[in-house]
């Protein structure tokens, strides 16, 4: 069984002049409903305006969940925040949040949206409102529910916003691993960053990969991943400028539940970037993320009970 954190919230019309797509959510959905009794469905609660303080600026947490965000701040979002919005970016962080308990109780679980890595502290940037893995980590410390929080991100874009908004934290770390001549053009410092040059492919992508997220794993000792598993480095991606196969993702994948799964740390997975024309075969890759991922942790749970 894989764990799996949905809100029927997070499937919401596009708003006028978006130009994000919104059908991927729900594509995600029914892709996963299709696999029946392999998944166990969890729904989350709505992040309590506190926590989305933690992260953020009182006055923009206000500004989001009035649907009254600027236009300035609406147009680095890429959409505008009408109350349906506003409702989706609070009960996201939730399903992150929700994800990681779940991840901490069974090993492995996903959240069917997330990943709004490029959220800021007073606003929002790049298709993201509220960055839900930062707000879902600070309340998972300084709750203590874990004690060590690794933000994995796997996105071809920086996570600029993520490292932002934990920065200095000594209980979090983040890492990403991203085309250097991508968004954002002025790149935030993680705690590991790895930028890589336009179109490296499949094989020169996992040997770094493997090189400096295996060190980091070993020597900062998470008790807890958040993975940021964007599929925007495949080749046909239109918002990416990295070269990935289909099976190259697959790969990446399984490296890091393998490196994730030798270390002893739980790994709660989100969604993340995937841009193009064809929602189904976007939707289809990001399955493919949370089946990997489930499927190797259900490798080890098994082993474990023989
Ligand atoms: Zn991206």
């Amino acid at each position: 069984m894989i764990a799996i954190v949905h809100h029927p919230d997070y499937v919401t019309e596009a708003p006028a002049r978006s130009t994000y797509r919104w059908g991927k959510n729900g594509a995600i959905r029914d892709l996963l409903r299709a696999e029946g009794e392999r998944i166990a469905w969890h729904e989350p609660e709505p992040m309590p305006q506190r926590w989305l303080e933690a992260a953020h600026d009182p006055d923009y947490v206000a500004q989001v969940l009035a649907a009254q965000v600027p236009p300035l701040k609406e147009r680095r979002i890429g959409f505008p925040v009408t109350p349906l919005v506003a409702r989706r970016a609070q009960m996201v962080p939730g399903g992150t949040y929700l994800a990681a308990l779940l991840a901490i109780e069974h090993g492995f679980a996903a959240n069917t949206a997330g990943g709004s890595h490029h959220a800021l502290a007073d606003t929002g940037a790049g298709y993201c409102v509220f960055n839900d893995l930062a707000v879902a980590a600070l309340r998972l410390v300084e709750e203590g529910t874990t004690a060590r929080v690794l933000i994995v991100d796997v996105d071809v874009h920086q996570g600029d916003g993520t490292a932002a908004l934990t920065a200095g934290h000594p209980q979090i770390a983040t890492y990403s691993i991203h085309a250097e001549k991508n968004f954002p053009a002025r790149k935030a410092q993680s705690t590991l960053d790895v930028p890589l040059a336009d179109a490296v492919g499949d094989d020169a992508y996992l040997a770094v990969l493997e090189e400096t997220l295996a060190p980091m794993i070993a020597d900062w000792q998470p008790s807890l991943i958040l993975y940021q598993g964007g599929v925007d480095p495949f080749a046909g991606d239109r918002l990416g400028r990295l070269a990935l196969s289909e099976e190259g993702l697959v790969r990446r994948d399984r490296l890091v539940a393998r490196l994730a799964i030798a270390g002893g740390v739980p790994l709660a997975c989100t969604v993340g970037g995937g841009y193009g024309d064809d929602v189904m075969a976007i939707a289809a890759r990001h399955v493919r993320v949370i089946s990997t991922l489930g499927e190797a942790f259900a490798g080890t749970v098994r082993a474990d009970r023989s």
